[in-house]
């Protein structure tokens, strides 16, 4: 099965993803992660990502496009994967779309996390991040068990760079402009899903699981 997370950044697109992984017991590809890695490890990738992410700004597709596919070549993604934060421009779905033809496959559904503007800013500045595992929290929705510290690996969360409220602006304007049309494009090809991602993180799974029941 092959799922697309779509919505703005703030949307829950990344704690819905990574149940969804654990539940159908495939693969969560967030280039987000995987772009913060490699900032992590000081990799060439990593400092010339960090110029665009930390301004809120989308790294440029033939970087983004390349890390992505060679992820989902590997083995482990074989029998499907959820993308989160993949793609976020048309031309990065039309490049997907085209090797996924290649391989004789299409993507099943793509699910849009519904959360309106108003909504964005409060909850991203409540948001907090564990850098070794990718996991997300909120102080207010979505608290760890022990406050500060990451439940699945035991480290320190942090604010991220880029959830910063300046950065956050930066952020929702660029979505509307170049990601949000993805909807449009999934609705087209039949695949699209939308859920109320205003609502408990648990209400939202449960939606999302009718959907992929
Ligand atoms: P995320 O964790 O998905 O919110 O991504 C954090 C940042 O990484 C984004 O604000 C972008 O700068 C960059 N990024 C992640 N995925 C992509 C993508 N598909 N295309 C371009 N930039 C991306």
């Amino acid at each position: 099965m092959k799922i697309i997370m779509l919505g703005a950044p703030g949307a829950g697109k990344g704690t819905q993803a990574s149940r969804i992984a654990e539940k159908f017991g495939i693969p969560h590809v967030s280039t987000g992660d995987i772009f913060r890695a490699n900032i992590k490890n000081g990799t060439e990738l990593g400092k010339e990502a960090k110029k665009y992410m930390d301004q809120g700004q989308l790294v440029p597709d033939e970087l983004t496009v390349k890390i992505l596919l060679d992820r989902v070549a590997q083995d482990d993604c074989k029998n499907g994967y959820v993308l989160d934060g993949f793609p976020r421009t048309i031309p990065q779905a039309e490049v997907l779309d085209s090797e996924l033809t290649k391989l004789g496959t299409s993507v099943d559904y793509a699910i849009n996390v519904e959360v309106p503007d108003d909504n964005i800013i409060g909850r991203m500045s409540g948001r907090r991040a564990c850098l070794k595992c990718g996991a997300t929290y909120h102080i207010v929705t979505l608290k760890p068990k022990k406050e500060g510290i990451c439940d699945k690996c035991g480290s320190e969360l942090v604010l991220r760079d880029d959830d910063k409220p300046e950065t956050v602006k930066n952020r929702l304007s660029v979505y509307h402009d170049q990601t949000q049309p993805l909807i449009d494009y999934y609705n087209k090809k039949g695949v699209l899903k939308e859920v109320d991602g205003t609502i408990a993180p648990d209400d939202v799974f449960k939606a999302i699981e009718e959907i992929l029941k």
